[in-house]
């Protein structure tokens, strides 16, 4: 997720684990906005929770057991 800093313009990725964990933070504290600082200024950015909801990662169940697996066997004939 790009961030850019609303004071000098600096623009600058957070991390999915980071956005994962804002979400999480944010929900459990019932806090709309997650304080993102600037690595260039150290000015503090403002985001939305709903602006993190979209790029954090969805924990959704995942069907385990049903993996594909295909296997190419080819046999190399050897002449000799
Ligand atoms: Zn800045």
């Amino acid at each position: 997720m790009q961030i850019r800093c609303y004071r000098c313009g600096w623009s600058f990725a957070l991390k999915k684990e980071e956005i994962t964990f804002a979400v999480e933070a944010l929900e459990e504290s019932g806090g709309v906005h997650y304080d993102v600082r600037c690595q260039r200024c150290r000015h503090t950015n403002k985001i939305s929770l709903e602006q993190l909801r979209k790029f954090a990662p969805r924990v959704e169940e995942t069907e385990e057991g049903e993996e594909r697996a295909e296997q190419e066997t080819n046999e190399e004939e050897q002449n000799t």
